[in-house]
């Protein structure tokens, strides 16, 4: 039996970056990742630290579009068709989050964690030197019609409104600072603030760095169920023994709601699969992301490389990739970049983004199980929001003040 200061079930960007910040103040901790570090959705996913995309999944208009989309295949948004209670609660829920004043409410708690987590990507990877082909260059949405641009452009007020900043672009001034782009994107919007980069890299470089500072993470170990007495968690399971930690931080990613019902604590999620393509670099290259407006799907400079990634899939906890879709996100990346007539396949990947009713994180120690922090639902943020999450676990755990307040985050706001 091992004890331990911290636990950390999960070894993605929020697992790793929770090991760092607690490692770096001298807290013991152990991360124990079921099979390797970023192995889910944290390994390749498009690489956005965006806080200018600070809107969380449902929003005004998006349960209307998605009923329009619901059974094309091809669509940015697909729910597989099955009698599931848990996926029919949760779209029931969601759809409670589908207005304006819970947009609105959400996004200044996004844009702050957001700015927060692109500082401290700034200094970790200055700090502990981690290559990962970061580029603090900002990027850019392109539109093809006249209709998208409009739509574009009210979404860029919009979030303007919120102090983020967007530079509305015409066609001249898009090509202008993009010429890999097709000839036939009408306009855009530049964001000034965000940044990208190769997301697996910078995950490694950071677990490394927690390494040096004592934490020991531990591939191909899963937790397998908990013992509680008197409302704490006094045994963990897992695949290779049992252990005794003082605190246990859930950042399983899209698998935490399983493991939390076994504490008889309630987060839902749903998995949301996306999936990414990543090519040689062709000649010409956009120099910085550039999202298909119409089509939900981006496109991300990644060193030598292009990662074009997009879908969001309701379909549950597996990896089965839908070619059809796949094929979808390239047509997409044809119809805004200049691209040579023949590419490589690329290698494709799949994700399940970790997604609550209300698209905001959950972060913070449970009211049920008094050892158990919680770090998980980042959704289609989880990367941008990474560092800022592992600072404030790291805070929990210590019993310090947080750097951010945590309200809208609460692990138990589901219900009990
Ligand atoms: C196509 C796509 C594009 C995306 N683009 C972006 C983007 O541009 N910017 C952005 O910010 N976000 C993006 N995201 C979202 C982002 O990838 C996720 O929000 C983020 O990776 C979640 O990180 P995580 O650490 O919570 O989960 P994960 O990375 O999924 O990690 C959870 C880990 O827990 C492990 N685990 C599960 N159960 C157990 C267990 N019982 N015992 C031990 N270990 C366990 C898993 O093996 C896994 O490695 C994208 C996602 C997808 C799919």
């Amino acid at each position: 039996m091992t004890r331990m200061d911290a636990l950390i079930i999960g070894g993605g960007v929020i697992g790793v970056s929770a090991a760092y910040f607690l490692a770096r103040a001298g807290v013991s901790v152990t991360l124990v990742e079921m099979r390797t570090i970023a192995a889910g959705s944290s390994w390749g996913n498009a690489g956005l630290i965006a806080p200018n995309h600070s809107t969380p999944i449902p929003g005004p208009g998006v349960l209307r579009q998605g009923v329009r989309w619901l059974l094309d295949v091809e669509s940015p948004l697909y729910i597989q068709p099955r009698l599931d209670f848990d996926l029919l609660r949760w779209l029931w829920q969601f759809r409670g989050f589908c207005n304006v004043r819970a947009l609105d409410r959400a996004i200044p708690r996004l844009r702050d964690m957001q700015r927060a987590s692109l500082d401290l990507f700034r200094q970790l990877i200055a700090t502990e030197a981690i290559a990962c082909d970061f580029e603090d260059v900002g990027g850019l949405v392109a539109f093809r019609t006249k209709k998208g641009l409009e739509a574009g452009v009210a979404e860029a007020k919009h979030l303007a409104r919120f102090g983020l900043k967007t530079t509305l672009l015409d066609a001249d001034a898009i090509h202008e600072m993009e010429p890999a782009l097709h000839p036939d994107v009408v306009g855009g919007v530049f964001h000034e603030e965000d940044a990208f980069l190769t997301p697996h890299k910078f995950v490694f470089g950071l677990a490394d760095a927690a390494q040096r500072r004592d934490a020991v993470i531990v591939d191909d170990v899963g937790v397998q169920g908990f013992e509680v007495a008197g409302g704490r968690i006094v045994r963990v399971r897992t695949t290779r023994g049992d252990v005794e930690p003082d605190q246990v931080v859930l950042a399983a990613g899209a698998w935490s709601t399983a493991l939390a019902r076994m504490l008889d604590v309630r987060i839902p999620m749903q998995p949301a699969k996306g999936y990414a393509i990543t090519l040689p670099r062709p000649n010409p290259s956009p120099r910085r992301y550039v999202i298909f407006g119409e089509r939900n799907a981006v496109a991300t400079p990644m060193g030598d490389t292009l990662r074009l990634a997009g879908t969001l899939e309701l379909s549950g906890l597996h990896g089965r990739v839908h070619p059809r879709r796949v094929n979808a996100i390239r047509k997409a990346a044809r119809e805004y970049l200049i691209l040579p007539e023949r590419m490589p396949e690329g290698h494709v990947w799949q994700g399940l983004r970790p997604v609550p009713p209300d698209g905001m994180p959950y972060i913070g120690r449970s009211k049920r199980v008094g050892n158990l922090i919680v770090a998980t639902g980042h959704a289609m943020l989880g990367l941008s929001m990474g560092p800022i999450t592992g600072k404030l676990v790291s805070e929990l755990v210590q019993g310090l003040p947080v750097s951010l307040p945590l309200d809208g985050f609460e692990v138990e706001r589901f219900g009990a």
